[in-house]
Formats: C-alpha cells, structure tokens, sequence
C-alpha cells in the first residue's frame, strides 16, 4: 500500500504527535495535512511522566518544553498529611527510590504544549489547514478516502488519522453510535492560580475532607487537581466547584493553606469536567481510516 498523502483530523496531543512522527519517519514525499488545529488559549496542566515523557524525546519537543514548564522529579508524587508533614509513601515509581530530585518528566500547561507541539509539527513539514476548517464527510474507496471538508472544498487522501478526541467525529462516521463516552464516576476539579506567596509543597496532600494535587506547572503558576466521586454524570457550575474546594481546603492546618484559601475568591479560575472512557473494542480501523488517541481509548486521567 503506498501512502503519499495524509489527512490527520484532530490537532491535540494525539493528532500532532501522529503528524511530527510521520514527517520525521517518512521521506519527503509523503505530505501530511491537519484539520481541526485550535489554539485556543484554554486548558490546564498535565503530567507526562515516564513512557509519556519519552515520547516528547522522541518528537524532539522535551526541551524545549522543559525550558518553558516544569520538569517534575520524584518529589512531585510526594504525599503530605494535613498539617503538611510528609507521609512514608511516594508515587513515583522506581524513581522515587533514587531520591527526590529525581527526574520523572513534566508538567505541562496544555496551551504551551498545544503550541509546541503544532511548531514542531509545522517544522516537521506539516501543513496545518486553517482554524475552523474540518471534515464534513469521509468515505473509504478501492484507493483511499474521500474526504469532503466544511468549506464545500473536497481531497482524496491514502490515509485519514482520526485524532479528534474524546468525542471524535471520525469515529461516529467509521463506527456509528455504538462507542460513546461514559461517565466513570468522578468529577475533576481543577484550579489554575498566581502561585507567587503560596509556600504549599508540590505533591498530594491528604485530609479527611479531601485529596488533591498541587504542583507548579510553570514559574509564577499553581495548579490544583481535585477529584471528587459522583453517582451520575453532572457538571458543577464555577461556584459549586468553588465551594468543593473550599471545602476540602478547610480540612487542612498547614499554615501555608492560609494563603491558598485567600486565592479562592469569586474570581478564581476553577474548572469543573466529568471523567468518561471509550474504549473501541475491535480493531481500531476501516480500511483507509484509523482512529487513535481518545477518540479511542479514552480513559480515565487515573489510568491514562
Ligand atoms: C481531567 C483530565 C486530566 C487529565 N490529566 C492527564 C495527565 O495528567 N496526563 C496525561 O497523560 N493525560 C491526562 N489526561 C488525558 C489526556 O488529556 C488525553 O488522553 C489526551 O488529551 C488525548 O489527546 P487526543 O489528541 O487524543 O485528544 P484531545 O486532546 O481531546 O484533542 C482532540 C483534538 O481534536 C480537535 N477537536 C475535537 N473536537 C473538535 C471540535 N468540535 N471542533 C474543533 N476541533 C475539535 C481539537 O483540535 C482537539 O484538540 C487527562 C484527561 C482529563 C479529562
């Protein structure tokens, strides 16, 4: 099967790592589209740690990323009890055994990563097709896939990737309705804060009113990571997530949550998503058209 000409639908994590990896693995000739680029400027952090933090070697983009955000070290997985004091547990894996400063990966701001990634792809010699512009229909042929895109304008491609996320349109039109995300019983509450005067460990920190993680994703930036079970999927309006976190804060004695609890005014920048899975349980193609990352298995941020 030759492939000269490739479509990737989905320009997140997935989609642009797809479009670096084939521009540095292919020769010249094959030529690499990606539909669904965004940039918009939202979204909170993530750790890529271990295999994840290989893979951004791999694509030539750990650098450069570490320079921008922050590398994590075993410390990072550190749990603290309510009054701050460390707990005798660590989970960082083997890592934590050779000591604290150990490097374990990054945390990342999504939106650096998200820019990184789509310079990189862009340096690779992959076209990113205009914001906004994406598939409209797609349809397997003896010699590839038709593709008809949003602006009326059509493309014959040898292979479409379908990179769009969670809920991807790729995999509705290949697969239909039988895959839909489902909730898995828990919320995540997420609050990204000036971190400048908050003197909080990074690590987990443990109370009987609640779990979270705190870490520093990039200078002068806090990010917190709440998680909270559910019996059915629901979304927690920004004052309702706020309210959880209070909550959760006022179970801590640490002096340094003294400042953190000032932070969580009206104004703060709480978020609130369900966690849901798909997981595509047969092959994950139809002739031409593969789908890949959440868009077909998705899991949950504790297993993914
Ligand atoms: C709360 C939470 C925390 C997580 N934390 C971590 C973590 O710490 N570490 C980790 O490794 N993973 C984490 N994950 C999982 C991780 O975010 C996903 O696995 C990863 O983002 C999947 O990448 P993807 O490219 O497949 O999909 P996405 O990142 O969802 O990207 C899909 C892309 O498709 C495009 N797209 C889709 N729909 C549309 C549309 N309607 N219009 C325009 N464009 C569209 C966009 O370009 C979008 O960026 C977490 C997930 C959740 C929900």
């Amino acid at each position: 099967m030759t492939i000269a000409r490739v479509l990737v639908v989905g320009g997140g994590l997935a989609g642009m790592a797809t479009a670096i990896g084939m521009r540095h693995r292919s020769s010249e000739a094959v030529a690499v589209d990606v539909a669904e680029v965004s940039y918009e400027p939202n979204g909170t952090a993530m750790g890529m740690f271990h295999r994840a933090a290989d893979a951004l070697r791999e694509l030539g983009v750990y650098e450069e990323l570490a320079e921008i955000n922050t590398e994590a070290r075993a410390s990072y997985m550190q749990l603290y009890g309510p009054d701050g004091s460390p707990l005798p547990a660590n989970f960082a894996g083997p890592a934590a055994a050779d000591g604290p400063d150990t490097p374990i990966g990054l945390v990342v701001y999504r939106p650096d990563l998200a820019q990184v990634l789509a310079n990189a792809a862009e340096k690779a010699g992959a076209r990113l097709l205009p914001v906004g512009l994406t598939v409209a229909a797609l349809a397997n042929t003896p010699s590839g896939v038709d593709v008809a895109f949003t602006d009326g304008s059509q493309a014959h491609y040898d292979l479409v990737v379908g990179a769009d996320g969670i809920r991807s349109t790729v995999r509705q039109q290949v697969f239909g309705d039988r895959y839909q995300p489902r909730f898995v019983g828990e919320l995540s509450v997420r609050w990204v804060l000036e971190s400048e005067g908050i003197d909080l460990a990074t690590g987990i920190h443990i109370a009987p009113s609640g779990t979270f993680l705190f870490n520093r994703p990039k200078t002068g930036m806090g990010y917190v990571n709440c998680t909270f079970p559910a019996s059915e999927k629901q979304t927690l309006d920004h004052e309702q997530a706020r309210t959880r976190l209070e909550k959760v804060f006022a179970g801590f004695t640490d002096p340094a949550f003294a400042a953190l609890r000032d932070r969580l005014g009206p104004d703060a920048d709480v978020v609130c998503k369900a966690f849901e899975s798909v997981w595509i349980d047969e092959p994950w193609y139809r002739d031409r058209i593969v789908v890949i990352g959440d868009a077909a298995h998705a899991t949950s941020a504790h297993l993914g």
